[in-house]
């Protein structure tokens, strides 16, 4: 039998000698979660302060999300899509309405989403579009993150994640973020089929554009005819205080209540909190015209739609909306900002707090090569909180959105502290 409960160490060199190493982790090994709390092996309980890169919105095995997880793996957990199976078609139609799209194709994980709709939308290029085949252009944008399949790293700004990868494939063309003269030059080219943004730049280290950023990308989009693809897997399902990021300063309740006048996109992405972070559930979504270029044998995924993922996923929506995340993601948010904008003028190690809704980054007064954010990383997680540095010198804040006030008061106080400690000793 394969003995699974480890000490701290013994887990951290099982992982070092027979893992890939893909991940530098923090030095904390995590053995159980509830809410915005996680505890390590030897009991110590810390805040989260990542949330899994935003997939535990809704908190660390939310009861009712765990509840729809056993109650279907005790009934059924996969049949493929060779045959129909009696959750997926109310899945679907739960999800579409919800987010308020004709269609929806379920695949897993994030970059299976993203390489989902950029094969949608070279699809509708050539049949919708009638851009000859093998010329479609995909517009990205500098400092992206989409995933790390050979196809999403080929339009990566990341050197590392690109290095020794090659060849890649062709099609996109990359401007700057948050420049909507290099965006329309950039669509004036022949056989664009389509943009592919997060409204929000999560990994590049929050980096949020100008208000009208994305409304315009999306009136561009629709000038020239090319698809509108947001990514929402980080940015979306309440994390930035509304439940879309592309929905602005939407001050939505539960779902999207402006449906008719949001910035709505052609094609939305979605994955992370969409099960809650119970299980690797993703997801395109796209009006008939669009969705209609996908035909039986075009694409698929043995697990894409299972069972256990759309009773998980209905029930992971159901509490985005029913607890009103979005409201407490938009006011906890507000309040982060405040304590941290007080908080950088009393040190000089901390230049700028960004963000929205409770997705903020604090960059750090270092070059991106030094070690300061890990180090300070490390303090933090002493302290009782985790994050981790994003870019070097930037780190992310990004805890579960059941946070309450008094909680997000004392976490501001732990990071306040810690950094203060930490400026006091180098
Ligand atoms: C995490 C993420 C992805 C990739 O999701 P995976 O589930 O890790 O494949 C894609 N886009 C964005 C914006 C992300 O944050």
């Amino acid at each position: 039998m394969v003995e699974l409960r480890t000490s701290g160490q013994e887990a951290i060199d099982l992982e070092n000698k027979h893992g890939a190493h893909n991940y530098h982790p923090l030095p904390v090994v995590l053995a159980k979660g509830e809410g915005v709390y996680v505890w390590d092996v030897e009991g110590k309980r810390y805040y989260d302060f990542l949330s899994a890169y935003s997939a535990v919105n809704q908190g660390h095995c939310h009861p009712k999300i765990i509840k729809a997880l056993k109650d279907q793996a005790d009934k059924l957990t996969l049949t493929s899509r060779a045959f129909y199976n009696d959750v997926l078609g109310n899945y679907e139609k739960y999800i579409t309405q919800y987010f308020g799209f004709d269609k929806v194709l379920p695949m897993n994980t994030g970059a299976e989403a993203v390489e989902t709709a950029l094969k949608i939308c070279r699809k509708w290029g050539y049949e919708r579009k009638g851009v000859p085949e093998n010329k479609g252009i995909i517009i990205v944008f500098d400092q992206n993150f989409h995933g790390r399949t050979t196809t999403i790293i080929s339009f990566s700004s990341d050197a590392v994640a690109k290095k020794n990868f090659g060849p890649f494939t062709h099609g996109f063309t990359k401007v700057t973020y948050n420049d909507l003269q290099a965006l329309e030059e950039a669509l004036q080219q022949e056989n664009v089929v389509g943009v592919l943004v997060e409204p929000i730049q999560g990994e590049a280290g929050v980096n949020v554009p100008n208000k009208d950023f994305i409304p315009e990308v999306a009136s561009l989009c629709k000038k020239y005819n090319a698809l509108f693809m947001a990514d929402e897997i980080q940015t979306g399902i309440a994390r930035t205080g509304s439940m879309l990021a592309i929905c602005g300063d939407c001050n939505c309740t539960t779902t999207c209540e402006r449906k008719e006048s949001y910035t709505r996109p052609d094609v939305l992405i979605l994955g992370k909190a969409l099960s809650g972070g119970v299980y690797p559930v993703s997801a395109v979504l796209a009006d008939d015209t669009v969705m209609e270029v996908i035909t039986p044998g075009t694409h698929g995924s043995t697990f894409g739609g299972n069972p256990i993922a759309g009773a998980v996923a209905i029930e992971a929506l159901k509490v985005v909306s029913d607890e009103e995340l979005m409201v407490n993601a938009r006011k906890l948010g507000q309040l982060f900002r405040e304590r941290m904008n007080k908080f950088i003028e009393t040190t000089e190690l901390i230049t700028l707090v960004r963000g929205k809704g409770l997705l903020n980054a604090i960059v750090i007064n270092d070059h991106p090569d030094s070690s300061t954010a890990w180090d300070i990383c490390v303090s933090l997680k002493e302290n009782g909180l985790l994050a981790k540095p994003t870019h070097g010198n930037i780190i992310r804040f990004a805890p579960p959105l059941v946070m309450t006030e008094e909680q997000l008061h004392e976490c501001c106080d732990i990071i306040e502290r810690t950094i203060a400690d930490f400026e006091k000793r180098s």
